[in-house]
């Protein structure tokens, strides 16, 4: 088994770790190849890339763009794109931009509820990634708003609740053309959650690369089953842990394992 994970988040989205301490698990690990790969964010894949020294594992230019499809959640991830990339980056912007928007429209319809917080409290909670709803949870918790994290989606923020707000996506043929304008590979993000595998007849008419076999949150069967689907019709098969830094239902960085040709045949369909 060729040691790589190519899903990993950073503080440049929702996960906990910073891109230094990615990399040092990376090492600890022994990984041969890893890839950040941020909701609608590259920042930490930049921030990182100029540190690497020669031993170090590769660190593959990687993304997870929220694309939406009907009202389902399509995640689809790109490698090996250009990151200077001037469509790409206009594109991550807008993602940007338009989630802090959203951060203070969920405060206005909050404050429409009788409750005021702080856009300072819920930036605080941000860091350096853009504007989330775990953020506006964590500052209704510690407004003594809500008892609990889970509590302020049930009550306010949750899918259909008064401070609800959808947020900016684009389409999945938005996305997948938009990784190979950058040149990179548009991979399928974990197929098997939440239905999105019905679809993936329909993504390759728009030029899906590939499939993400390999995740934690799909079972041994279902990874067999990924694999010789993605061989039978020529896609590529990714994988890695979907490390966000918290317990729970992710792995560790370097936890799931991918077979040895992958990152190889990634290469190979670039050129
Ligand atoms: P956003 O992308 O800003 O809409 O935030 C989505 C994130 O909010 C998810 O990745 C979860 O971490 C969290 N989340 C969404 N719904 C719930 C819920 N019902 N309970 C707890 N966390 C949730
Ligand atoms: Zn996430
Ligand atoms: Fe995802
Ligand atoms: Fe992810």
């Amino acid at each position: 088994m060729a040691a790589a994970d190519l899903h990993i988040h950073t503080n440049f989205s929702d996960g906990k770790n910073s891109p230094e301490e990615i990399l040092k698990m990376a090492q600890e690990k022994k990984l041969e190849a890893f890839a950040i790969s941020d909701h609608d964010n590259i920042g930490g894949y930049l921030h990182l890339k100029d540190q690497l020294g020669n031993d170090d594992p590769e660190l593959i230019p990687g993304v997870e763009l929220s694309a939406g499809h009907r009202n389902e959640d399509i995640h689809i991830l790109g490698y090996y794109f250009d990151p200077n990339s001037e469509e790409l980056t206009a594109t991550l912007k807008q993602f940007r931009e338009r989630r802090n928007q959203r951060g203070i429209e969920m405060l206005n319809k909050l404050k429409e509820q009788g409750i005021n917080i702080p856009l300072e409290l819920v930036k605080e909670f941000a860091g350096r990634s853009a504007i989330g709803r775990p953020n506006v949870a964590d500052a209704l918790v510690k407004s003594g708003m809500v008892h609990n994290f889970s509590a302020a989606f049930d009550k306010y923020i949750g899918y259909g609740c008064p401070a609800y707000v959808a947020k900016f996506n684009i389409t999945p043929r938005e996305a997948i053309e938009l990784i190979h304008r950058a040149k990179g590979l548009a991979i399928l993000a974990h197929p098997g959650i939440a239905g999105a595998g019905q679809h993936i007849d329909q993504f390759i008419g728009f030029g899906l690369d590939g499939i993400e076999a390999f995740h934690p949150m799909h079972n041994s069967r279902l990874q067999k089953n990924y694999k010789a689907f993605a061989e039978k019709k020529g896609l590529l098969y990714t994988g890695g842990s979907d490390f966000h830094g918290r317990q729970g239902k992710y792995g560790q960085v370097g936890s799931v394992s991918l077979p040895d040709n992958t990152v190889a045949l990634m290469k190979e369909r670039l050129s």
